[in-house]
């Protein structure tokens, strides 16, 4: 039915553009409210293989994004499909004696989060759309937007033209959305790129989430439900591609090396890959009849896997500022104005928390190498502010 769309607009509430893991699950959000939703993706989602291996793209999924997941009602799809709880954390600096541990049950909770897999959360998500009656629109890409009045005109590159109420970007870092829109945004290079890559250890990782601060950047390893470990290894670019381009029992050597051994040699690795690194803030997050959500309105440093958790929480403030303009127009700019006070601010304290950290870590200078060391030593021993700190990172 194609010809019908090129002759006349097809007429939506919400077009969302773009279904990475934010943009998917505000579509179902708004889905399940009522609003008569289209969802844009350029790239099709491969179908989910269970035998395949683990994807290189796995989040750290805090309490409240889970319980986002279950309020869509996909979370126990998201278990059956393979998540894996962490339920201790443990930080320590290379260069100092600093060294700190959070365990779940010190906070009465079973675990700290869960480690998942993107293509476990995409294919759930899009998989619940079909229930959630959203247009999925896939694959096609945004050419072009026209905003006027009561609505904004929606060119695709295949020459189908929507009309919506509301067009949210949910199409990442390079959104365009944002740059059809003239939102101007502020970059951060951090001239960093991640490596990542799962890795076997001699002993299976505990279900903790480890973190060591090497001078060149932070390195991780989060625990993959199979007793292997998903990595995120930060450091200047020129050292990663030299990662990168070290052949499989180097890099294991090199790799068990940085994180001091902590599980025995790291013994196997899948493929790596690398993701430049850079933290950005859109200077708005809304126009009259657009709103910018995840990483098309914000990326911070992955050093505490918050990116997609704050991407999350964007949703469920979009989605329940929409709720309560039930009956009215979704495009309205009084309205989306309160999502952007809502999310704007969190998100840029937890950009400058983020690069305060890493700043603070990756200094030379002896006063900040003790402070570091003492910092965390101090934060150990004071369960006060060592929960408090805990509780901020479960909720985000
Ligand atoms: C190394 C690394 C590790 C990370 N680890 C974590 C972690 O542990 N926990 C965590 O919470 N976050 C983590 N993050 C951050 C996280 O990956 C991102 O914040 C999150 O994936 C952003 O999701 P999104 O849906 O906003 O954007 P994206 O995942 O980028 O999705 C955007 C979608 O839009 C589509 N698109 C783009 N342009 C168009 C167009 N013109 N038309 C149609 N479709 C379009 C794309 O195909 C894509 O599917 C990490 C990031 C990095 C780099």
């Amino acid at each position: 039915m194609s010809h019908t769309y090129i002759r006349h607009a097809q007429a939506l509430d919400v077009l969302v553009v773009g279904a990475g893991v934010v943009g998917t699950a505000l579509a179902l959000a708004l889905g399940r409210q009522g609003f008569k939703v289209g969802l844009l993706e350029r790239d099709h989602p491969a179908p989910f293989d269970p035998g395949a291996e683990t994807d290189l793209r796995v989040f750290a999924i805090n309490h409240a994004s889970q319980r986002l997941f279950q309020s869509l009602g996909t979370w126990e799809a998201m278990v059956s499909r393979g998540v894996s709880p962490y339920e201790a954390m443990e930080v320590w600096d290379a260069r100092s004696p600093g060294r700190i541990r959070f365990e779940a049950a010190e906070v009465g909770e079973a675990d700290l989060g869960h480690i998942i897999e993107n293509r476990v959360i995409q294919t759930v998500l899009w998989e619940a759309l079909e229930g959630a009656d959203v247009l999925r629109l896939c694959p096609a890409s945004l050419a072009h937007l026209d905003v006027s009045g009561e609505r904004v005109r929606a060119s695709l590159d295949d020459g189908r033209v929507f009309e919506a109420r509301l067009v949210v970007g949910a199409d990442g870092a390079r959104s365009r959305v944002r740059s059809l829109c003239g939102i101007g945004v502020d970059v951060t290079r951090y001239g960093q790129k991640a490596v990542v890559a799962n890795v076997s250890t001699e002993r299976p990782n505990p279900a903790t989430a480890w973190q060591r601060f090497l001078p060149s950047g932070p390195l991780a390893f989060l625990p993959l439900a199979d007793g292997r470990s998903s990595i995120v290894w930060s450091t200047d670019t020129e050292s990663a591609e030299a990662l990168l381009a070290l052949d499989e029992s180097s890099f294991c050597r090199e790799l068990g090396a940085a994180f001091e051994r902590r599980l025995g040699e790291v013994t196997a690795t899948s493929a790596r890959a690398a993701f430049p690194l850079a933290g950005s803030q859109a200077k708005h997050y809304v126009r009259s009849r657009i709103a910018l959500v995840g990483d098309a309105a914000h990326t911070i440093h992955p050093l505490a896997g918050q990116g997609a958790n704050l991407g999350l929480a964007d949703v469920a403030e979009l989605a329940r500022v929409l709720a309560e303009s039930a009956g009215r127009d979704p495009g309205d700019l009084r309205g989306l104005r309160a999502y952007e006070r809502a999310r704007r601010g969190e998100n840029w304290v937890m950009m400058r928390a983020m690069e305060g950290f890493s700043g603070l870590f990756g200094s030379r200078l002896a006063p900040v190498e003790l402070a570091r060391g003492l910092g965390l030593n101090l934060a150990d021993r004071l369960p006060a502010i060592k929960n408090g700190f805990l509780r901020r990172a479960l909720e985000g």
